[in-house]
């Protein structure tokens, strides 16, 4: 990442996709939602559109419960 120095100061903020809280983005863990499985991306390189967890045990453990109503939504046409 080019380190913008002009910009310093701007904390990009993102949601939680469990709880909805937001917070800075170096704060949440990242992950990219697959077809029926979620994958953490620590190296952020993936070009792929990315989603936030709070890294709390309580957010990150309903992910799945998360990951399913999503297919679900999804599913319905
Ligand atoms: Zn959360």
């Amino acid at each position: 990442m080019p380190n913008k120095s002009s910009n310093a100061g701007h904390i990009p903020i993102r949601t939680c996709v469990v709880c909805r809280s937001r917070m800075a983005q170096g704060r949440l863990l990242s992950f990219i939602s697959q077809d029926g499985g979620i994958c953490f991306d620590p190296k952020r390189i993936l070009p792929t559109r990315k989603h936030y967890v709070c890294p709390v045990e309580s957010c990150v453990s309903a992910l799945p419960k998360w990951q399913k109503r999503r297919l679900k939504v999804r599913g319905k046409k």
